[in-house]
């Protein structure tokens, strides 16, 4: 894999920001895209545009079977039995708020627990939350250790009888943490409980194979893995599936509709109400292609060594001025680095950086109990992806001895 071979894919990596070249570290909230991805979508939107499953004409066979083999490469991509398996959605948040709308309407019950952890992104909390208010389940909450790993033994407790769900994130937006998914699936099978994966941080970033984890829905977004924004999609087992009520009303998901009743149409046409994004199920399907050509032990090999070069130059740099949160690099560390520069806001820590064409991320990273399990209100956070280089760290880490020589002149004094 030649990153600056690979880095000419991406136009946008060639802009300047004030006068220097743009260091993009905030794949985390999204990807860049290549041109492959952009030309897929402008060649359907050129040559293929029509509504799909309708007409019967040649231009909406086109749209349609474009479509469906967007759906089958998704399929394939997370070595699903079946393609009806994947339902499109606008990404990760619309698919875990499909599965909590359609598990409150008949599977879930008033008393039933999901378990989910301290870990998630709001988007894995707060749909859980609204059934907590409509339908009266319980939410529980596994713990972290101090290094920013779930507390297997607190899994294990809080698993219980009246556990029905189990929504889990399988990497950690904020800290990078790898969670053992098969193993927590297993146990949470053992107890009979559903498990639902958020796997927003990891389908871009490593193999998800739905088998080899044992997990029963997995949620995604495309823009995360060079695809467009507004895609995104939702696996499910087909028998799991077929058992669920369905999600919005509309065209597409009906089989027929009288005055009096409808009839709705088989996974995954019952959750894929109106007019679907076409042309980002096409991007989508590019985005997989392009991943795959670069292949995820490449892809690994490549985010584990910048990550170890991240943390030990920053621990060179910046010693216990730098607080580093999450896991030693290794394989239950994915590539995002967040920290915390003492004396300094991680906006004003941000907002130089942006100064010097750098873009990182600060904030709560939609992910507030999590921080305050952290006992902070922000962090500044960098993720590095595919075409990020070991001289846009550097970039970075020097930026930040500028920015603490500005904010903290008394810690940069007593070194
Ligand atoms: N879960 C995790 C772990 C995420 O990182 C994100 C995006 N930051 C989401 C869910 C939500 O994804 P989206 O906004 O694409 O729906």
């Amino acid at each position: 894999m030649d990153v600056q071979i690979l880095r000419k894919d991406f136009p946008i990596l060639a802009r300047q920001f004030h006068g220097h070249p743009v260091a993009y570290l905030d794949t985390a909230a999204t990807s860049q895209k290549p041109v492959s991805v952009i030309e897929a979508e402008r060649e359907y939107y050129l040559r293929h545009n029509a509504n799909v499953h309708r007409g019967v004409y040649g231009l909406s066979e086109e749209a349609t079977d474009a479509f469906e083999h967007a759906r089958e490469r998704v399929g394939q991509f997370l070595n699903a039995d079946d393609p009806n398996e994947v339902i499109f959605t606008r990404g990760t948040t619309e698919s875990i708020n499909l599965v909590a709308s359609c598990l409150s309407r008949g599977v879930l019950k008033r008393g039933d627990r999901v378990l989910t952890t301290i870990l998630e992104h709001h988007s894995n909390i707060v749909p859980w939350q609204m059934l907590r208010s409509t339908c009266g389940i319980e939410l529980d909450f596994v713990d972290i250790d101090d290094d920013g790993r779930l507390r297997m033994e607190e899994f294990e407790e809080r698993l219980g009888a009246r556990t029905k769900v189990v929504a889990l994130g399988h990497v950690s937006n904020v800290l990078g943490t790898v969670n053992p998914v098969k193993e927590m699936a297993e146990r949470a099978h053992a107890r009979g409980a559903l498990v639902v994966l958020d796997a927003a941080q990891s389908v871009p970033h490593r193999p998800v194979d739905v088998h080899e984890l044992g997990v029963d829905l997995v949620a995604f977004s495309g823009h995360k893995m060079l695809g467009p924004m507004g895609i995104g999609a939702l696996w499910g087992r087909a028998e799991l599936l077929a058992r669920l009520p369905p999600y919005m009303g509309g065209g597409d998901m009906i089989r027929e509709v009288h005055i009096d009743r409808t009839l709705f149409r088989e996974p995954p046409a019952r959750f894929e109400a109106g007019t679907p994004n076409v042309a980002g199920a096409i991007g989508l399907s590019a985005a997989i292609d392009y991943l795959l050509k670069v292949g995820f032990d490449d892809l690994r090999a490549h985010e584990d060594a910048l990550m170890r070069h991240a943390y030990s130059r920053a621990e060179e740099m910046f010693g216990s001025r730098m607080r580093l949160y999450g896991p030693p690099p290794g394989p239950e560390r994915d590539a995002i680095l967040s920290f915390a520069l003492a004396g300094v806001h991680a906006h004003d820590v941000a907002s130089l950086l942006d100064a010097e064409g750098i873009c990182i991320r600060a904030g709560h990273h939609c992910a507030q109990p999590l921080m305050e399990r952290l006992g902070v209100s922000s962090l500044s956070r960098a993720s590095f992806y595919l075409y990020t280089t070991p001289e846009e760290i550097d970039r970075m880490l020097e930026a930040l001895t500028r920015v603490e020589k500005l904010f903290a002149p008394r810690a940069t004094a007593a070194r």
